[in-house]
């Protein structure tokens, strides 16, 4: 087994370059299917041999996603769209989309028209989901994206291939959510760029490899003295917390993170795929099984209460509110989590998370502030 530092230095790195993984895969002869944010049957490409690989954008000034992408579309799916326009995701058999909120109503047609050497895999997961008839809906959509998964694979998909697929991410998810508690033992170790680079290098590698090595990360942390953590220690809450540099500050503020509900993070862990005799019924019952989460609809304290749960469990001094720029269901949940968490005595902040700019140079002076503040 390699060494701590090192096994961390490597998800580090798939973190900074999924480019990387994809052109490894691609070179083994595998396919690849993209899976846009924030939830994808990725256990069904998994279950047809082919690779789910996370299609999160990154820090870029679009030049070109402007020509279908209007400027008060969110950024990450501006800069989805800038790589795909560029050919940054060439390799990918087909990306599939999930039609969440009304930014990728417009992306899933912008996605067709600038990017057409990728097919779209495009679904939509019911909202009114406890009316009768949304489950058996959404295991039809998966039907549909099974299909469609089952011609770029050439073969079929069997039952007992998805049951395997979800098996192996209902292990995942289990061995992601250990990590994050071994991780707050070792806030030494563990800092807030290397925790979310753990959680985030999971979009971009198979995922019993994926688990393999964070289970001996684990392994390795639970070899090292329990650290006692002086700074200040914070919940994250928003689609994600980038770039690395806005991890840096906190870091430098010797602010820990000790929990999160961040979309591309622990939001992708904490729901399992439930038991049941069906895998595609089985898969939609995850849909249905989620909360706390600004693209579910459902009462509007869920999240917030997770949020201040979440912090009061492990201590949290705060709590820091990753707004990312332009998406309406974050900006629409953000008043009532600033009041909510105010009330229940955590103090929070707001970060704006914008794609479109390496300048962090704002959310370094407001976290200064904060950190005086706590
Ligand atoms: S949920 Fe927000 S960040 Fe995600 S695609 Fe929709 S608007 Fe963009």
């Amino acid at each position: 087994m390699a060494d701590l530092p090192e096994m961390l230095a490597e998800l580090q790195s798939v973190a900074d370059s999924p480019k990387k993984m994809l052109a490894k895969y691609l070179a083994q002869g595998k396919k690849v299917v993209g899976c846009f944010p924030i939830y994808t049957p990725a256990e069904l490409v998994h279950a047809a041999g082919m690779i789910p690989m996370g299609v999160w954008g990154g820090q870029v000034n679009p030049s070109v996603a402007g020509q279908y992408a209007p400027i008060f579309i969110c950024s990450i799916m501006r800069s989805c769209l800038e790589f795909g326009m560029l050919g940054k995701y060439k390799g990918l058999s087909a990306v599939i989309m999930p039609i969440l909120c009304d930014s990728f109503r417009g992306m899933s047609g912008a996605w067709r028209v600038g990017v057409k050497d990728i097919p779209l895999i495009a679904l939509i997961q019911p909202q009114n989901r406890e009316v009768d008839g949304a489950r058996e809906f959404l295991a039809a959509e998966y039907g549909v994206v099974k299909e469609k998964l089952e011609e770029i694979a050439g073969h079929k998909i069997s039952g007992d291939a998805i049951e395997n697929s979800i098996a192996i991410y209902n292990s995942h998810n289990a061995t992601l959510r250990e990590f994050a508690r071994a991780a707050n033992r070792h806030l030494d170790v563990i800092t807030p760029k290397i925790r979310h680079a753990v959680m985030k290098s999971a979009h971009f590698m198979e995922k019993a490899e994926h688990a393999a090595k964070v289970k001996d990360i684990v392994l390795k942390l639970a070899e090292l003295p329990e650290h006692k953590w002086t700074g200040r220690k914070v919940v994250l809450t928003g689609i994600t917390a980038e770039p690395g540099d806005l991890l840096d500050i906190l870091a430098e503020n010797k602010i820990a993170v000790v929990g999160d509900d961040l979309a591309q993070e622990s939001r992708q862990f904490r729901t399992d795929i439930p038991a049941g005799q069906d895998p595609l019924d089985r898969l939609a019952g995850q849909w249905l099984s989620r909360s706390a989460c600004s693209v579910v609809h459902e009462k509007t304290s869920a999240r917030p209460d997770l949020v201040i749960k979440l912090a009061k469990e492990n201590r949290a001094d705060g709590v820091i509110i990753c707004l990312m720029s332009f998406c309406d269901v974050e900006e629409y949940e953000y008043p009532l989590l600033a009041k909510t968490t105010a009330q229940a005595g955590l103090p929070s902040v707001c970060i704006d998370i914008d794609q479109s700019t390496e300048n962090s140079g704002q959310a370094r002076t407001k976290l200064q502030t904060f950190v005086e503040m706590l």
